[in-house]
């Protein structure tokens, strides 16, 4: 099911609408936000003499540091009376940034987030079991609001608790599970030590942390579902700026009418061509409380701008492949811990449980895997290492010491998002 019909216009159509709303955009933040006039204006920028998409790479960048130079509200571009929500990001790296929303933004997260839904293969009337946690991070209310407005029967458990967690999708018979990757891991493997039957589960909606391809195939072999990526960030609105598409499950559809997308090189932050990694940037072209010109995400992905088999023109983005403040610099190599999944997922006899630890003796920085065996008392472990090992030299052309551990051996996901880097040398 395609929710709204913008999602499949030609492209040329597309264009012109993000035209006419980047001017708007830039207008409204000339005359509103101070930050931005002294931005625009150190830019040359006349916002009266604007053409539209042939401006953007004229424009400034808006990284994470501005919104905390104006924490709380100072990016505001409405008076707070106009303000009815409020979120912050869940503070990975470092002190929150606060987001606010009107109604009028509320109602284009819905309108996203029930898209996004759509596109997972969600139809009104399934019951869907919102993992994701509620309050100030963005995931649980940004979910609930579009299965709401899609008209799926909401369980609004948020994130832990998998005792009840599971107790629910067997009682209720839910259908679709949203939540992290991590936690699903948890959730499958709990469902499984049950017993697979009576359950009517279809569907897991993953995101708010990296995942790979390996880490899909890995969940979708422990339960007959699809699990389908959804990627977001509270500064741009939160889940629900892309979503992949159940058919293909080949890159996250953008939602262009609303956030229009870049993908650059970190360095430079000249544009990179399509098919190629790039730090993603977004502009937010009808959001009103806080809009956000240019967004250096930090988060690594490809843009494909082909037509889709599920019929939507809309510019796809890959898996993303890492952030950058997750980003490892290990005697000058860069290292995604993306990477290391991919690896340790390609062998069979190794479970999807790892962990990455970085120390450091004196200059030395030095990189170790623990990983989970995928069965109690399986291949000899320090043969399991060695290939590993030889794998990862293959991928990143590093050493890398692996311990493989018994089943259990390392923290699981409890609800939210899940850090498998223990970086020791700070
Ligand atoms: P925080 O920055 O505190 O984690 P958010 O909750 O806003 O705050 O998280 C947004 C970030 O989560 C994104 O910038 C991205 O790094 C990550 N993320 C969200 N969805 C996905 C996804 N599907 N795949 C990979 N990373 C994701
Ligand atoms: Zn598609």
């Amino acid at each position: 099911m395609i929710w709204n019909e913008v999602e499949t216009i030609p492209r040329a159509e597309l264009e012109r609408l993000q035209d006419k709303r980047l001017i708007a955009l830039i207008q409204r933040l000339h005359a509103r936000v101070p930050h931005y006039r002294r931005k625009l204006d150190e830019a040359n920028i006349d916002p009266a003499n604007l053409k539209g998409l042939a401006d953007l790479q004229r424009l400034p960048f808006t990284r994470k540091h501005d919104l905390r130079d104006h924490y709380p509200f100072g990016l505001f571009a409405v008076g707070m009376e106009e303000v009815i929500r409020i979120h912050a990001s869940s503070g990975t790296t470092g002190k929150p940034t606060v987001v606010g929303y009107t109604r009028a933004d509320l109602d284009v997260w819905s309108e996203v987030c029930a898209r996004s839904l759509a596109l997972c293969g969600a139809k009104p009337g399934m019951i869907f079991q919102n993992a994701y946690g509620y309050g100030l991070f963005t995931g649980g209310l940004g979910m609930h609001y579009g299965a709401e407005k899609m008209g799926l029967t909401v369980i609004p458990i948020s994130g832990g608790n998998t005792a009840r967690q599971v107790m629910l999708i067997r009682d209720f018979q839910s259908q679709i599970v949203a939540c992290t990757p991590s936690y699903a891991l948890t959730l499958c493997d709990r469902l499984l030590a049950e017993g697979r039957d009576g359950l009517n589960l279809r569907t897991l909606v993953l995101g708010a942390e990296p995942w790979t391809q390996e880490m899909r195939q890995a969940i979708e072999a422990k339960l007959p579902v699809n699990a389908v990526n959804i990627y977001g960030l509270s500064e741009i609105m939160g889940p629900g700026v892309s979503c992949e598409c159940v058919q293909a499950k080949d890159g996250s559809h953008i939602f262009e009418d609303h956030f229009l997308v870049e993908a650059v090189d970190p360095e430079s932050g000249e544009p990179v061509p399509d098919g190629q990694p790039g730090e993603l940037v977004f502009t937010t072209l009808t959001k009103q409380a806080i809009p956000l010109l240019r967004y250096r995400t930090g988060d690594r992905a490809s843009l494909c701008r082909e037509k889709c088999i599920c019929g939507r023109t809309t510019t796809r983005m890959s898996h993303i492949i890492g952030r950058t403040d997750d980003m490892l610099i290990i005697r000058g190599v860069n290292v995604f811990p993306s990477q290391i999944e991919t690896v340790l997922l390609g062998m069979a006899a190794l479970s999807p449980h790892h962990r990455i630890v970085v120390t450091r003796e004196g200059n030395h920085d030095s990189l170790a895997v623990q990983v989970e065996e995928a069965v109690a008392n399986g291949p000899d472990h320090e043969v399991l290492a060695s290939q590993a090992k030889q794998g990862l030299r293959e991928m990143l052309g590093l050493n890398v010491r692996v311990t493989v551990l018994a089943p259990e051996s390392l923290p699981r996901s409890e609800g939210g998002k899940l850090s498998r880097v223990l970086d020791q040398r700070h």
